[in-house]
């Protein structure tokens, strides 16, 4: 569905997009590097408004939100394109083309949540997919459905590269985030990803003081992984805050990028580094590993998680054995 677009204003005759630190100056039938904001006829329009092409009932810890509603369910949906190029992207056959994609008005996707909610939904994740490139979609989704149901919980899982005017415009309707911090190095954003790093900082910490954050730094071999970088990437996150969770994601093979998966043992030497700055390191994409959370005082077990499968072990967000408050939102 093709919606008059927010966030731009004419310099003669292109059009400047401030939705995303690209800034993109997009001449008349010409789009941005997202490529879903068209320059039509001198107005900036988005392609993608309401157009899914991904929708499940997702486990939040998938998001990966850990820290967040353990243990519950939400519904996730995702559109087509997105800003950054990343070369190993894992969802690049939406992020990168124009998938089959199916128009669902913001109303309906709110009341499908609505009916859902009975089997202990707890609201909708914008996922797979980059948010910020359909913000207008998002924006009219989590205010309808946070002003209609404020019980009800908007997730979004995003790379962080946005600008603060539609960030601050968004956040008053989202309760939590999950942040792609890809590397400390603005080479790394540059070449591997075609962005910048320090909008993504700026997204952090705007986001951290307004709604629940958790990040994800996906490992990737011989790319990002060193013992350097991912101390970079711990001190940084625990200059904002300990308790912050990082999760730490094994990469793949995927889109351009052939080189072979991260070494598990690489994977878990960077995880112990990170414990040396963090209360709560977690690994991700290694099947089989213990990522349970623990108490940051007496290491007594708070929530067991084997898989997708999460058993939560207190009633209130307090250590039972220690009393010390934990910081999860259940
Ligand atoms: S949202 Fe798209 S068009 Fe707008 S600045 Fe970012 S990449 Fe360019």
């Amino acid at each position: 569905m093709i919606r008059d677009a927010l966030f731009w204003h004419k310099e003669n005759d292109r059009i400047r997009c401030r939705l995303c630190p690209h800034q993109c100056l997009v001449s008349e039938g010409k789009s941005g590097i997202c490529s879903v904001r068209v320059n039509n006829g001198g107005m900036l329009q988005t392609e993608n408004y309401g157009e899914i092409t991904s929708m499940a009932v997702d486990p939040i810890e998938k998001k990966p939100l850990y820290h967040f509603k353990p243990g519950k369910n939400i519904l996730s949906v995702g559109t087509f394109g997105c800003n950054l190029s990343c070369s190993f992207c894992q969802n690049y056959s939406i992020a990168h083309f124009r998938s089959r994609s199916e128009y669902l008005p913001a109303e309906q996707l709110a009341a499908s949540i609505t009916a859902l909610d009975q089997s202990g939904n707890i609201g909708i994740a914008f996922t797979y997919n980059e948010p910020a490139v359909w913000f207008e979609y998002v924006f009219d989704t989590a205010k309808g459905l946070k002003e209609a149901f404020p019980e009800l919980c908007i997730v979004l899982v995003s790379n962080g590269y946005i600008e603060v005017e539609p960030l601050e415009t968004l956040l008053p309707y989202v309760d939590a985030m999950n942040i792609d911090l890809k590397s400390m190095a603005p080479q790394y954003y540059k070449e591997i990803c075609g962005g910048s790093l320090q909008p993504v900082l700026r997204t952090i910490e705007t986001a951290q003081s307004k709604c629940h954050v958790e990040i994800t730094t996906l490992l990737v071999n011989g790319m990002n992984d060193s013992e350097k970088e991912i101390n970079e990437i711990a001190a940084y996150l625990s200059s904002l805050d300990k308790d912050i969770p990082l999760h730490l994601s094994r990469y793949y093979p995927s889109y351009k990028m052939t080189r072979p998966a991260t070494d598990v043992n690489v994977m878990k030497r960077t995880a112990e580094i990170a414990k040396e700055y963090l209360n709560y390191v977690y690994l991700g994409n290694i099947p089989g590993l213990d990522n349970s959370t623990y108490c940051k005082v007496c290491n007594e077990r708070l929530i067991h998680r084997a898989g997708f499968a999460v058993k939560v072990l207190m009633d209130e967000a307090i250590c039972r054995n220690c009393l010390t408050p934990v910081p999860i939102r259940l």
